[in-house]
């Protein structure tokens, strides 16, 4: 077999487009494979796909997978068609998308390998400027998007997540159905409600959403309230533990200031007792045995956790009327606020309770989002940080070949 037809094989190429010549530079590691269409081929108006003249041609390039350790290019003339009613226009050829100077094998590699590489990594290995790669992700990311369905979407979940050092915020909205990203907002606010609602009325039917999984933030609150007024809000056990973890924190350093016993165990509060370290449960018995304000607060936390183990919703409710009276009892200034905040949001926690729903998997798509920024610091642009979000945890449906 002759290695022009070998390579036409490997390109996938059929007519009219055939190999007219292959040219091997072994010291600059390049290979450069030209194409050509059989003569007199009439191609179709890329508007009309009606079989139009020839009216002349474009020399092109576009970068191909490396064969072996050669960067590849391919090279060809593309015809420019003459239609009657579209005017002249440059045909399609099969072997990319318009406009880009790469093949759609090319793209899919760089798909494929930007799950498990930064894209700057890829840039060095490829030997193409990472601006490029971030355009070919972009536009399968956008292209998977506008694909994806969420026509049976009915609990959502949403978070923030902090993009830059300091006080940069990003909203996220959540597939809880999926588990999977579907939608970014800058910035924390109210707002972000209604872009997002604007969003799903181009999928679905907004007013079909039945639960929003979020923390306690009044500009969440007052977007779901405004935007989804059929939904149930649900308060996520992750939050409410969060914050009670702030509140214990609090509690142990004002109380570090006459004990110092309390010195660096901020850590061993944030556990549940069956992950403490043996010189943890030790540590822990002597202070509990000090009976600090700390210890105590340890504990309402601990049955505050106690509530997402009951399932019936009344039982639920009862627990979190005692619960609540003890807090505000406790003579714990951190923990009678924190009780009393509880205490006013408790509808969407006892429905996050009676729905089963919880915002958990969200913490497993944050944390591989923000693993990613920290990989790849110094994302230049808007386009490029929603692009890199949605590849790690939008589940799209992304070429890995074509
Ligand atoms: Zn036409």
């Amino acid at each position: 077999m002759e290695d022009k037809e070998l390579l036409q094989i490997a390109l996938g190429l059929s007519s009219p487009w055939f190999v007219k010549d292959i040219n091997l530079n072994t010291s600059k590691k390049r290979m450069d494979i030209y194409l050509d269409f059989t003569k007199g081929t009439k191609f179709p108006c890329p508007i009309c796909n009606k079989l139009s003249e020839l009216h002349d041609t474009k020399e092109k390039v576009w970068r191909h997978l490396d064969f072996f350790h050669y960067e590849t290019y391919l090279h060809t003339r593309v015809p420019r068609t003459k239609c009657n009613e579209h005017g002249v226009k440059l045909v399609n050829v099969p072997w990319t998308r318009q406009n880009t100077g790469f093949t759609l094998f090319f793209e899919a590699l760089i798909v494929a390998m930007s799950k498990e590489m930064t894209v700057s990594a890829i840039a060095d290995m490829v030997n193409v400027h990472e601006d490029s790669l971030w355009r070919i992700l972009s536009h399968y990311v956008k292209e998977a998007m506008v694909k994806t369905n969420l026509s049976n979407l009915d609990i959502i979940g949403v978070d923030e997540i902090s993009v830059k050092k300091g006080h940069s915020y990003v909203t996220l909205f959540y597939d809880l159905n999926k588990d999977r990203v579907i939608h970014i907002e800058n910035g924390k606010g109210k707002d972000g409600f209604r872009k997002f609602r604007d969003f799903l009325s181009t999928k679905t039917n907004p007013d079909n959403i039945r639960y929003i999984s979020m923390d306690m933030s009044p500009a969440f609150k007052g977007g779901a309230k405004e935007y989804f007024p059929n939904a149930k809000v649900v308060f996520d056990k992750f939050h409410i533990v969060k914050m009670m973890n702030d509140a214990i924190d609090k509690v142990r350093r004002s109380e570090y200031q006459s004990n110092k016993e309390l010195g660096k165990t901020r850590f061993m509060w944030l556990k549940n007792p069956e992950n403490l370290t043996d010189r943890e449960i030790i540590k822990m018995k002597s202070i509990k045995d000090l009976d600090t304000k700390t210890a105590k607060a340890y504990k309402f936390k601990l049955a505050l956790k106690r509530l997402w183990e009951i399932k019936n919703t009344r039982a639920a409710r009862e627990y979190l009327e005692k619960w609540h009276y003890w807090g505000t009892h406790s003579n714990i200034k951190e923990i009678i606020t924190l009780a009393k905040m509880i205490k006013r949001n408790s509808y969407g926690i006892l429905e996050s309770i009676k729905g089963d729903i919880s915002n958990g998997v969200v913490e497993g798509l944050n944390n591989k989002i923000k693993t990613a920024f920290k990989r790849s610091y110094g994302l230049k642009t808007e386009m490029y940080r929603n692009t890199m979000i949605f590849l790690m945890a939008g589940k799209l449906k992304l070429p890995t070949r074509s």
